[in-house]
């Protein structure tokens, strides 16, 4: 497969709805991100032909694509007993949303929702001596770059953490936090803060697509089983309240973020990352999605 002509094609595809959708605003340092702009970078599986177009080397926040790497590493150090402390079923519901945390008391429905996400910003912080420093290394390594935190963004979404307080405060209140709120939320804030391109996030998401290969990094280890059931839950909750839509139009396991940012696998295949920072009202990027669309139906290659 011709990667590098696929994209360009796709490129042209997506290009209409340049201007379509609004970057998230909620913090100046996404608020002031030029939201006209698009890259797309495919790694293929056991190759090294790695194709790109647009913007595909200028870094972005991840924000909540950050969750897969929180997933691997807290299922390397818990396994199955994080499953005592959140589920792995569809949320139905926005990332942020408190209702669903109250009636099932303080046990997120996945670990991509805020709720869950901070469930595992909590076990890091307990399980890690520097959780700081090893979550960077972890990324360091998946990646081949050095990636780093924007301590502008954590800092800003700190100063308006309203809705991430209230739901550590309800996790905390039924147990499901161990350590302090401001640590837990200083920490997931750093985690959702890392700025990376898309061909360092499509890189750091091949040993997902390259799923029967034993995962090591950073010491973070995991079996070709569990990157699998990665893989199954991004397929399912990738996507928050858009998960059913992303599987019916892409067909690929796969995370967004409100930078813009979504990385996809096509397991055994490739991984791919695409940025464009206009998001839809669901919080997914408009042209994200169109181009991951436009690449499955291009190359007849998906999942299904
Ligand atoms: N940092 C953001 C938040 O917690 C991440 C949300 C996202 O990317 N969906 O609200």
């Amino acid at each position: 497969m011709d990667y590098q002509k696929v994209l360009e094609k796709i490129y042209e595809g997506a290009l209409p709805l340049m201007g379509v959708g609004k970057q998230a605003d909620y913090i100046p340092a996404l608020a002031e991100v030029n939201p006209d702009q698009f890259g797309i970078c495919i790694v293929p599986v056991g190759d090294d032909a790695v194709a790109q177009v647009g913007e595909a080397q200028t870094r972005f926040s991840v924000q909540s694509i950050t969750k897969v790497f929180m997933l691997a590493m807290c299922l390397s150090m818990e396994g199955d007993n994080l499953w005592t402390r959140m589920g792995k079923e569809p949320s139905g519901t926005s990332f942020n949303s408190l209702v669903q945390l109250e009636y099932e008391h303080g046990k997120p429905r996945n670990p991509f929702i805020n709720a869950g996400a901070l469930v595992m910003a909590d076990v890091l912080i307990s399980r890690l001596s520097n959780p700081e420093k090893e979550f960077i290394s972890f990324v360091r390594e998946m990646s081949g770059s050095f990636v780093d935190y924007d301590h502008e963004v954590a800092r800003s979404e700190e100063r308006q953490a309203y809705l991430n307080t209230a739901i550590a405060n309800l996790l905390k209140h039924h147990g499901n936090i161990r350590n302090h709120i401001s640590d837990v939320l200083h920490f997931y804030f750093l985690c959702c803060s890392v700025e990376m391109n898309c061909c360092e996030l499509a890189q750091a998401f091949r040993p997902f697509a390259d799923h029967r290969r034993p995962f090591s990094f950073a010491g973070v280890e995991l079996t070709v089983s569990q990157v699998k059931r990665i893989n199954a839950i991004m397929q399912t909750c990738g996507f928050y309240d858009e998960a059913g839509d992303f599987s019916y139009l892409v067909g690929l396991p796969g995370k967004s973020g409100v930078g813009g940012g979504i990385a996809a696998v096509n397991p055994g295949t490739y991984s791919v990352a695409v940025w464009s920072p206009r998001l839809n009202a669901k919080g997914n990027s408009v042209m994200g999605l169109k181009a991951l669309e436009l690449l499955t139906t291009e190359t007849a290659e998906s999942i299904f």
